[in-house]
């Protein structure tokens, strides 16, 4: 980034909240998104509920705080206002897993089959898809698939599987993952369990079973920062992307938050942080707002009317068996 051209102000903050009122927009952070970024937010949430919240906003812009695919569903279901993101290259390796033409092909192979998919995919995949489903209404809405209905479900496995499991409904899983739910290590989570052993073990279904076996409640974000909530004081070993503590601990100031790392190639052992959520920052949502597409980073989220139609169908469909 050109700091000379493109300034930093001393009171970065100030500026995002003059620039938002002026320009009438609305900031978005998901859960896993730097603390400093969730404090300026006006909604923090996970994806669906932030493009939904965003929507019935009289807002003309919506800067969304996390990557592309949850920048399109604000898109997908707000048309007409400009949605902004501060750092374009925040992708997801859980939609990089699952790309439109190999999507294809295996809904050709499958042709019988409904295709439920996670939320967590491109716009092209979603386009692709029967219903959308979340990690927190995925449940409902499998139950409500005849019985004789063949199911794909894509791209995460692991979420895949647990729904199964949850269900007793089989499905023919894509094996996409998501890099920070799949690289939690098993046995440093052992020692954190050996040395706290009166924390409860939360974690997100994207993780592979090896690790939802040790957990004593597994749900989406919403659900893992609910049950903190619900649980004051007491001690967690977190098994999610671990910027989702700093609301943990703004809901439950008493209780304690152990993290669970990785350990990498060289054998160090490292925070398991989302390295695409982490392109974001301050900087990057200030410039994005004062410069828009003219921002080095950041830039507005365009979808192509006839994809955001199709790919708004089974958005809607979910949303529709969800209530
Ligand atoms: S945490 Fe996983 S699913 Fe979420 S954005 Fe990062 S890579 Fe994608």
């Amino acid at each position: 980034m050109n700091k000379e051209i493109y300034q930093i102000p001393v009171n970065v903050e100030e500026e995002i909240l003059r620039l938002k009122k002026q320009q009438n927009a609305v900031i978005l952070a998901h859960f896993y998104q730097d603390p400093e970024i969730q404090d300026i937010a006006d909604f923090i949430g996970d994806s669906l509920d932030l493009s939904r919240k965003a929507a019935q906003t009289d807002a003309d812009t919506i800067v969304f705080c996390g990557v592309k695919f949850m920048a399109e569903v604000a898109k997908i279901l707000s048309p007409s206002k400009k949605v902004l993101i501060p750092d374009l290259k925040a992708g997801c390796s859980l939609e990089d897993s699952c790309r439109a033409p190999e999507f294809a092909e295996f809904r050709k192979k499958h042709s019988s089959a409904i295709a439920v998919t996670y939320i967590n995919c491109s716009a092209e995949i979603k386009a692709l898809s029967d219903i959308i489903v979340t990690s927190s209404n995925a449940k409902k809405i499998i139950a409500q698939i005849p019985a004789d209905k063949e199911i794909i479900f894509a791209p995460d496995q692991h979420l895949g599987r647990f729904i199964e499991k949850e269900t007793g409904r089989k499905m023919i899983l894509w094996n996409g993952s998501c890099m920070v739910h799949e690289q939690f290590s098993e046995k440093e989570l052992v020692k954190l369990i050996a040395n706290y052993p009166q924390a409860k073990v939360i974690a997100h279904p994207e993780c592979p079973q090896n690790l939802l076996s040790y957990a004593h409640h597994i749900g989406s974000t919403s659900s893992l920062l609910k049950f903190t909530e619900e649980n004051q004081g007491s001690e967690f070993i977190v098994l999610t992307e671990p910027m989702i503590i700093h609301q943990m601990k703004l809901k439950n100031p008493t209780a304690k938050f152990y993290d669970c790392p990785f350990v990498d190639k060289a054998g160090c052992t490292l925070c398991n942080t989302c390295p695409h959520m982490q392109l974001n920052n301050l900087e990057k949502l200030y410039l994005v707002l004062k410069y828009g597409s003219k921002s080095p980073n950041g830039g507005e989220l365009n979808l192509d009317e006839v994809l955001r139609v199709k790919a708004e169908k089974p958005l809607r469909k979910m949303l529709e068996m969800s209530v």
